[in-house]
């Protein structure tokens, strides 16, 4: 639609897998030159969108990369409030979305009462669009300082939506909550993705290597959270690979299990 001839650069095979990125921010002069750096070194990813904008260039870029293109779309906690949600329904059909979000709680942004419960509400509409579409979804959520408050309210929702039996898989993207938190979005089926702060930061350790294999996921942010040995430049897909890297370092299993857990994982988890 948007691009007459869609690419095909995913012709090698995948080794690593990015499952949140952002071709749509800050990669406006060479987003095609980054996505066909992550292909030549045979990492995958999905692109995903925080507002509509980004959501709208999300799947844009996900059509210009043909076979390797994959978006979510969805409004971030923080930004989507003023935006009709159609417009998010109407995009969230297309093939090419893979999952919808990112969508969550972000109280580390916003200490005011009213505004925290149109987040939630905003939020119910993602987990009801990605229940209907059966599509999975890609969760942000973000605590104020010292606290699990976000993470709290965030688990009472999905329980309510298990409960109604319409919880749609999910995904705790960036993870930043401890091993307690963890085990309850993982009780309730979740998935867990890292980014590059792992490879700085020993607090997740214990997390990575306790939690199940086939429940956790690589990704970068890009690009915000640069890795290790990029750190405080700008990010970009093709450094996932130093996160599942460190994932593996971290884990029980062989290297080999798990880069490839990794990889396997996100196909599941997306449907691809
Ligand atoms: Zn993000």
């Amino acid at each position: 639609m948007f691009y007459s001839t869609p690419n095909t650069y995913n012709l090698k095979p995948v080794l690593y897998f990015d499952a949140h990125t952002h071709l749509n921010l800050q990669f406006e002069k060479d987003w095609q030159a980054v996505g066909e750096r992550a292909f030549e070194e045979g990492v995958s990813f999905v692109n995903i969108g925080a507002d509509l904008a980004s959501s709208q260039k999300a799947l844009e870029q996900a059509e210009f990369f043909g076979d390797g293109g994959f978006c979510s779309v969805g409004l971030h906690p923080t930004d989507g409030r003023l935006v009709d949600f159609g417009e998010i329904t109407t995009l969230a059909e297309d093939p090419k979305v893979v999952a919808i979000g990112e969508c969550g709680l972000d109280y580390f942004h916003c200490a005011d009462e009213p505004e925290r419960r149109a987040q939630v509400e905003l939020f119910k509409k993602h987990l009801d669009l990605a229940f209907v579409l059966n599509k999975p979804l890609m969760v942000h959520c973000r605590p104020s300082v010292g606290t699990f408050d976000a993470y709290e309210d965030l688990f009472q929702i999905l329980r309510e939506y298990q409960d109604l039996g319409k919880l749609p898989r999910f995904n705790m993207h960036f993870f930043v909550g401890d091993w307690l938190m963890a085990q309850k979005f993982l009780a309730l089926g979740g998935y867990l993705s890292f980014p590059g702060v792992i490879t700085f930061s020993e607090q997740y350790g214990e997390i990575i290597k306790k939690m199940p294999l086939n429940r956790l996921m690589s990704e970068t942010d890009a690009p915000f959270a640069a890795p290790v040995p990029f750190r405080g430049k700008r990010n970009e897909p093709a450094y996932v690979k130093y996160v599942a890297e460190k994932i593996a370092e971290l884990r029980p299993e062989t290297r080999a299990v798990v880069l490839a857990a990794l990889v396997q994982n996100a196909q599941e988890f997306f449907s691809l």
